[in-house]
């Protein structure tokens, strides 16, 4: 248990990457702030079965992580929750597909807020603690879309780019402060985000949704398969651990070969 006693805030945590992640800080002894949308019964469902599996202090904070006064809510009761807060992931995101002409100015807003200006908020206020203890860990989960594009996706693959820059930024800031802060770059994963495209993609071209998810491998991924959530909290449990403390400001691929080509 590498991180028994930590705190943790895994924003976007009700679903996907950001569960997995959740579910994986807990198997390792540490408390997490659970974040996101969605039925509130079945999120103080998985709340309560962190706690009896794993042993440790799960609380829910519905911030709205487009909006910066929320986002200072829950950093604020997560540390006064757990007494101090030693990880923040930045996970909660959202996608929208259209070529630039047809992009709804209120979905590039969306976009950016929620998947690039709620990390700089968050990391705002969650630093001067941790610069405090000494100690401290922040995990951006970008993308391949932060390191290449796809068209598109105007606003994803700038608030990625954007992510991944932050990540650097904040890195050299905390350079010599015992706080590490790294990226993460998943290629395609099956969670919701990604089945609502495969979706799409089944109804515009009139195939099975088995035959989108192939093609969609084909176009962008060589191994042919998903790169799951459970490999992604795997890299975030890694980034929180003492192997990793001598990583600033890079940016961890898990895309079965999408970026190598
Ligand atoms: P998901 O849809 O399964 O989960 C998204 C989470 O974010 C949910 O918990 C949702 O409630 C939360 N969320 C959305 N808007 C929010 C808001 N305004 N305030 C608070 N919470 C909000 O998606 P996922 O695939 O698990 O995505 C998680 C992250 O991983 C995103 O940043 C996404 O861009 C990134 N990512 C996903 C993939 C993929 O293939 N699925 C690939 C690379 C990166």
């Amino acid at each position: 248990m590498s991180l028994k006693g930590k705190a943790a805030v895994v924003t976007g945590s009700t679903s996907g990457i950001g569960q997995a992640i959740a579910m994986a800080f807990g198997r390792e002894g540490c408390n997490v702030m659970l974040n996101g949308f969605g039925d509130a019964a079945a999120i103080e469902q998985q709340r309560r079965d962190m706690e009896d599996k794993f042993g440790v202090k799960v609380a829910y904070h519905g911030a709205d992580m487009s909006k910066p006064a929320q986002i200072a809510d829950l950093v604020t009761k997560a540390q006064a929750a757990f007494g101090g807060l030693d990880i923040l992931v930045n996970n909660a995101g959202i996608q929208h597909v259209a070529p630039i002409e047809n992009f709804p100015p209120e979905k590039w807003d969306a976009i950016i807020a929620i998947n690039l200006s709620s990390a700089f908020h968050a990391i705002r206020a969650a630093l001067p603690g941790m610069k405090q203890k000494k100690w401290g860990r922040i995990v951006n989960i970008a993308s391949t879309h932060g390191l290449v594009a796809s068209p598109q996706k105007v606003a994803y693959v700038a608030a990625k780019h954007g992510i991944v820059g932050m990540t650097k930024v904040v890195a050299m800031e905390c350079a010599d402060t015992g706080v590490t802060c790294n990226a993460i770059c998943p290629g395609w994963v099956l969670t919701p985000l990604v089945q609502a495209q495969i979706e799409a993609r089944a109804r515009e071209q009139g195939i099975a949704v088995e035959q989108a998810k192939r093609n969609l491998l084909a176009e962008k991924q060589p191994q042919l398969q998903f790169t799951t959530t459970e490999q992604i909290a795997g890299l975030a449990v890694f980034l929180c651990s003492d192997t990793a403390s001598n990583m600033q400001g890079a940016q961890l691929v898990s895309d079965g070969g999408w970026t190598a080509q």
